[in-house]
C-alpha cells in the first residue's frame, strides 16, 4: 500500500477534512477489490447483500454510538446539509405555523432563509449584533412553535452550544454537521439531527439524518417522494441509489470511532486538544481569540492577530511547516484551526509549538 497520508502534514481543514488514515487505506483497497470479491465497491449494485451489509452496519453503528432508542431512525441521504435546510421545514412546518430558529452564524442564517420558504419563522435568540462571537444565553420560544432549530457548532464563527436547550418545550432540531459524534450529548432528546458527513464522519456526498418518527406526518402539504423522510425510513435509505462510496467511507469512520471507545473516549481526546490549543492561545498576547470563552468551539478555533501583516507571516510559516487549513474563513478573516475527531493530538502539539516560537520571535 502506498503511503497516502504523509504523516508530516498536519491537516486543519474545516471540511472536507481529515479522516483516520486507516479509513483512507481501507477505502482505497475497496475501490480496487471490495472484501475479496474481485469487484470494486464502485461497481456493485446497491441492492446486493454486499452493499446491504455496509448500510446495515453503518446504521447500527450510529444507533450504538448515539445510544438511540427505538423511536429514532437513522437515514443516510443525498444532498449535503444544505438540502436539510429546506427538507426539515418541508416535512415539519405547516405554511400557517411558526418555527423557532436560533441565529448563531452563517450556517444558522442559511437554515433560517430556507425555513421562511415553508412557513413563519421566529428568531428565538440571536448573536448577529455581536458578529456571532457567542451563543445566545436566553431563548424566547413560542410554545406553539413546530420546533426549535439550533446549529450545535458554527463551523465558520467558531462557537458551540455547551448548554443544549433540551427542555425548550417544543421538538428540538439540530444541524450537527461540524460536531456530530465529537462529544456526549443526549441524542434521544433531539427529534431531528442532520449532519453532512464531510467534517467529522466521512466523505462528502452523504448526510446523516436521525429522526424521531413520531414528529413526521403532521404537515398537510404535498411532499415530493424523494424529500419525504417517511419514504426513506420505509425503504431503509434505499429509496433510490444511495451514495454508495460515501456511505461506505462513513461506515469505516464509524467503525474507527467505535474502536477508539466511542463518543465518550473521543470526547476526552477532543477536550485535550481544545484545552491545549486554547491555553496556548490565551498565553500568547500576539494571538487573540474572538469568541466568548464559554462558547468556544472545540472543533473550530477562530482567532486573529492585531497586526494584520503578521497574520500573513504566520500563515507563511504554517505553510512551510506543512500545516494546512489554518487560514480563517473569508468572511471572518484571521485563522481557523479545525480539530475534528480524526485530527491527532500531535498535530495540535505541533501547531501550538509553532505559535509559541512565532510569538517569541515577534514579541
Ligand atoms: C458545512 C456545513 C453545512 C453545509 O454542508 P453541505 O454538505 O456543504 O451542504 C451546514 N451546516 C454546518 C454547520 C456546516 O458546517
Amino acid at each position: 500500500m502506498i503511503e497516502i497520508l504523509k504523516s508530516s502534514i498536519h491537516n486543519f481543514n474545516a471540511g472536507p477534512s481529515i479522516l483516520p488514515k486507516e479509513v483512507f487505506e481501507e477505502a482505497s483497497r475497496a475501490v480496487i477489490d471490495f472484501n475479496n470479491t474481485g469487484l470494486s465497491i464502485l461497481e456493485i449494485g446497491h441492492r446486493t447483500s454486499l452493499f446491504q451489509s455496509v448500510m446495515d452496519e453503518a446504521c447500527s453503528l450510529v444507533k450504538e454510538l448515539m445510544h438511540l432508542d427505538n423511536d429514532h431512525d437513522v437515514l443516510f441521504m443525498h444532498g449535503g446539509a444544505s438540502t436539510q435546510f429546506m427538507q426539515v421545514p418541508m416535512n415539519l412546518l405547516n405554511e400557517n405555523e411558526l418555527a423557532s430558529y436560533t441565529d448563531t452564524g452563517a450556517w444558522a442564517a442559511k437554515a433560517i432563509r430556507e425555513a421562511k420558504l415553508f412557513g413563519h419563522v421566529e428568531i428565538a435568540g440571536s448573536t448577529k449584533e455581536t458578529n456571532y462571537t457567542s451563543i445566545p444565553k436566553e431563548l424566547s420560544i413560542s410554545p406553539t412553535a413546530a420546533y426549535l432549530h439550533i446549529t450545535t457548532n458554527e463551523t465558520i464563527h467558531g462557537t458551540q452550544w455547551n448548554n443544549i436547550p433540551y427542555d425548550c418545550g417544543v421538538p428540538l432540531v439540530a444541524d450537527m454537521s461540524s460536531d456530530i459524534l465529537s462529544r456526549v450529548v443526549d441524542f434521544n432528546k433531539f427529534d431531528l439531527i442532520y449532519a453532512g458527513a464531510q467534517k467529522n464522519m466521512g466523505a462528502a456526498g452523504v448526510n446523516l439524518v436521525v429522526v424521531n418518527k413520531n414528529i413526521l406526518g403532521k404537515v398537510n402539504r404535498i411532499i415530493p417522494t424523494i424529500l419525504d423522510y417517511r419514504n426513506h425510513i420505509k425503504e431503509g435509505s434505499m429509496l433510490n441509489t444511495p451514495p454508495v462510496f460515501a456511505v461506505y467511507v462513513a461506515m469505516l469512520t464509524l467503525r474507527w470511532l467505535n474502536k477508539q471507545g466511542g463518543v465518550t473516549a473521543i470526547e476526552k481526546v477532543n477536550n485535550e486538544k481544545a484545552d491545549l490549543f486554547y491555553n496556548t492561545l490565551d498565553s500568547l498576547p500576539i494571538f487573540k481569540g474572538i469568541v466568548a470563552k464559554e462558547d468556544r468551539s472545540k472543533m473550530n478555533a477562530v482567532f486573529i492577530m492585531d497586526n494584520v501583516a503578521l497574520e500573513k507571516e504566520f500563515l507563511d510559516v504554517c505553510k512551510q511547516e506543512k500545516m494546512i487549513g489554518v487560514k480563517g474563513h473569508r468572511s471572518v478573516g484571521g485563522f481557523r484551526v479545525s480539530m475534528y475527531n480524526a485530527l491527532p493530538l500531535e498535530s495540535v502539539k505541533a501547531l501550538t509549538e509553532l505559535m509559541k516560537i512565532f510569538a517569541k520571535k515577534k514579541g
